[in-house]
């Protein structure tokens, strides 16, 4: 998956270093957004001798790109075109950086003590989002934006890593071989999250927080990629990096707080002090997932529109070939059978994790529950030990983090005459759900997911 480096290293950016005293470190990152050198490599191949020309010639033969091999202009334009797609591609990720960016400049460098953890705490939380970002590989970055083809590439693959107590030394934990548990995002969002239960060789496992994707040597590694989940009046769910960020689609004001997103990287991981234990009861499932599409900021090309769709007046079929169409899958915990999750409080220490109990409020935020404050860190095999010390002077705890992920897909969208009555509606959903098993896929694709996005 490293094969073409991560993102980070494409794009040439930094990281700050990690604020530990009083005063916020120096950091004086570039402002301009050096040339990538996939532009630079692209430049000299622009020439129509070029050798690259000639191996794409059999690479492209009796395809659809045949003609690219065969004239000089249509080499050229199949250049300029690639290289427009590829920053086109890029775009999204140096929004996401230059926001966090300008988030961490913007943290006061000398704050009054009084303020100073608060502060301290926020910008080393914007630099863990900044590794993160940095850390995601090109392959994935681009196969996400349809840029590369992403079939046959271990894509958003998430872990539940099973810790056990270490045969030699019991108080220290190791992560248990044996267990291959691994699922598409999709479905780890709603078996692998933190309170649920797996059957795994006839024990069960219970996840007890966010993998942490770290040694010794770089504890402070992110845990994940934050986010905001924004709604705004005329109904448009996007995606955005700050929490008072306009609709992309229409440019309104969001309506309400949104939701704070956690983008688990690397999966979920149990606690060396709990390990698997024989079935007792039923599996416990947590919180729902909740799938919509991430609308605005991938949703600008339709590959195909049809009026008037099936013979039917004012029926409007707009087709999203993969790469245009993108689902966000959210899950903000809670008990799964009544429906209202708070989202997560996670330990930046060691990634445990639990659903918050009360509403988010941000004036006074709720107290944690007795459980997270006094939880053992999950690499320890001693349930009686403390994550942290009772000395520390602040919580080292995200709140109300709503777990999410991102599937790019390809998407139909059905926009149905006024004059559909509820009747009709509910036929016409009923027809595509039973339909669903008849339609024949081609090999290695996935079935779609039916849902109504209103
Ligand atoms: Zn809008
Ligand atoms: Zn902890």
């Amino acid at each position: 998956m490293l094969a073409y480096s991560n993102m980070g290293t494409l794009c040439r950016t930094g990281v700050p270093p990690k604020w530990i005293g009083s005063t916020k470190p120096e950091w004086t990152p570039s402002r301009q957004q050096p040339a990538s050198d996939f532009i630079v490599f692209l430049e000299p191949i622009r020439s129509a001798v070029h050798p690259l020309r000639q191996r794409c010639r059999n690479i492209v033969r009796d395809t659809p790109l045949d003609l690219i091999a065969e004239s000089d202009e249509a080499w050229l334009e199949f250049l300029l075109e690639t290289e427009r797609q590829f920053s086109v591609a890029s775009k999204e990720w140096w929004e996401d950086y230059e926001a966090l960016r300008s988030a961490w400049t913007d943290v006061p460098k000398d704050p009054s003590s009084a303020v100073l953890p608060g502060e301290r705490a926020k910008a080393n939380s914007i630099r863990y989002q900044l590794g993160a970002l940095s850390d995601i590989s090109v392959i994935e970055w681009f196969s996400d934006a349809g840029f590369l083809p992403r079939y046959g590439f271990p894509i958003h693959l998430q872990r539940l890593s099973v810790r056990t107590p270490r045969v030699d030394r019991a108080d220290k934990s190791t992560t248990a071989e044996g267990y291959r548990l691994e699922r598409t995002s999709l479905l780890a969002l709603s078996e692998y999250v933190p309170g649920a239960q797996v059957l795994v060789g006839g024990k069960v496992a219970e996840s007890k927080g966010i993998l942490k994707h770290w040694t010794e040597a770089n504890r402070d590694e992110a845990l994940g990629l934050n986010n905001w989940a924004l709604r705004c009046s005329n109904g448009h769910d996007y995606l955005a990096t700050s929490q008072d960020e306009q609709c992309k689609e229409c440019g309104l004001p969001p309506q309400d707080a949104g939701q704070a997103l956690m983008f688990p990287r690397f999966g979920y991981t149990t606690a060396a002090w709990d390990p698997p234990k024989p079935p007792g009861r039923n599996l416990d499932r947590v919180g729902e997932v909740v799938l919509t599409t991430a609308g605005g900021f991938t949703f600008n090309a339709a590959t195909k529109t049809e009026l008037n769709f099936g013979g039917i007046t004012s029926l409007i079929a707009t087709y999203y070939e993969a790469g245009q169409g993108q689902l966000l899958l959210r899950n903000a915990g809670g008990d799964a059978w009544s429906k209202v999750g708070y989202g997560f409080a996670v330990c930046t220490r060691c990634g445990f994790a639990m659903s918050e109990e009360k509403p988010s409020n941000p004036k006074s935020p709720p107290a944690l529950p007795r459980k997270f404050t006094d939880h053992a860190s999950v690499f320890s095999s001693n349930p009686m030990s403390r994550c942290w010390p009772n000395t520390l002077a602040y919580e080292p705890v995200l709140r109300h983090k709503v777990l999410a992920a991102k599937e790019t897909t390809d998407v139909l969208i059905l926009d149905l005459p006024v004059n559909f009555d509820e009747a009709t509606l509910f036929s016409l959903g009923r027809a595509l759900v039973l339909g669903r098993p008849y339609i024949r896929y081609p090999a290695n694709t996935r079935r779609p997911v039916i849902r109504d996005f209103s």
